[in-house]
């Protein structure tokens, strides 16, 4: 096995790294799909995986579907996956609410009709899903109607976000006993050509600006995303992939929990990005240096195949 971080992914290095692990953690977008399209090659290289014993999980900072979208949508792209083995901020966000956070009340929730289904299977209350009711020609804002029960704000992806959610929350956040808990943190959603569009990281952190507080992050990289997978199919973290197109959460993370890590080069980061933080020479930084890298996860597939 190469000792050198950063490394191609060839030849018979693909089969010693696939030999030494028993489990692969896949995260979504940019890694297996782009937007609604399979990487191409993807849905064979997951399903020859599990064919030759191995486990795989799909992780992902979306928050916008539950676990059984993400079956749904992996099925219908081809892939053999069950709700199990998916891991989205949707649903670990409310396993945080309650293992964690031991909640014991409601959640205000900033974000998806996902979000709130993934809350209701764990039997924790929400308001606030949806565009906010009171509308703009009030100005009494800080004496804004609040639910008493509500005891943490959950901020995930809302397509509905306001001023009027902004100032809501903040009015929960006021009372130091509130939990305050994020989905995510990513900045921006890459689309085709260039393109991008605000990703949760700037909704939750104009939250925290008005708060004038952090959230506690459910995401990658936080080890939360892979505890509660390990947690629930006894992983051991020496023995795990983790397969990622993006260095500050997917590679983190990895890093951080003790994972094997693949910089795929199908989504945002470049082996350029991996280069110079290998070379700044930053302990922090060095966490983002993947062991290995691909141009496509379809070059796992001879290994699988031969
Ligand atoms: N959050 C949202 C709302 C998204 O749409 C996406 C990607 O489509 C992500 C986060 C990043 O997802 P992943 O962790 O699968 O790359
Ligand atoms: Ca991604």
């Amino acid at each position: 096995m190469a000792v050198s971080k950063c490394s191609r992914l060839s030849g018979a290095l693909v089969k010693q790294l696939l030999e030494s692990v028993d489990s692969v953690l896949f995260d979504c977008d940019g890694v297996i799909w782009r937007g609604d399209q399979a990487i191409p090659g993807a849905p064979e290289v997951i399903n020859l995986l599990k064919k030759s014993g191995k486990k795989v999980f799909f992780v992902t900072n979306n928050s916008t579907k539950t676990r059984k979208m993400y079956a749904d949508k992996l099925g219908k792209l081809g892939f053999d996956a069950s709700e199990e083995e998916v891991f989205g901020t949707a649903y670990c966000s409310a396993m945080y609410l309650k293992t964690v956070c031991r909640l014991q009340g409601k959640v205000y929730l900033i974000g998806s009709h996902a979000m709130r289904q993934e809350l209701e299977a764990m039997c924790i209350q929400q308001v606030g899903v949806g565009p906010d009711p009171v509308s703009g020609g009030q100005s009494d804002w800080a004496n804004v109607p609040l639910d008493p029960d509500v005891k943490a704000v959950l901020v995930g992806f809302d397509e509905h976000f306001s001023y009027m959610k902004l100032n809501r929350a903040l009015q929960y956040l006021c009372d130091p006993e509130c939990q305050f808990v994020g989905t995510n943190t990513d900045t921006r959603l890459p689309l085709e050509g260039g393109k991008a569009v605000p990703g949760t990281g700037c909704l939750l952190k104009s939250v925290e600006t008005a708060a004038q507080r952090q959230a506690q992050v459910v995401g990658k990289p936080s080890n939360f995303m892979f505890e509660c997978v390990a947690d629930q199919f006894g992983l051991d973290p020496s023995k795990c992939l983790m397969v990622g197109d993006r260095l500050d959460t997917d590679i983190m993370l990895g890093s951080n929990c003790g994972l094997k890590t693949l910089l795929t080069l199908t989504g945002v980061s470049t082996v350029a990005d991996a280069e110079a933080h290998q070379r700044s020479g930053c302990p922090h930084r060095q966490k983002m240096v993947p062991d290995y890298y691909v141009d496509s996860i379809a070059e796992i597939l001879p290994a699988l195949q031969g």
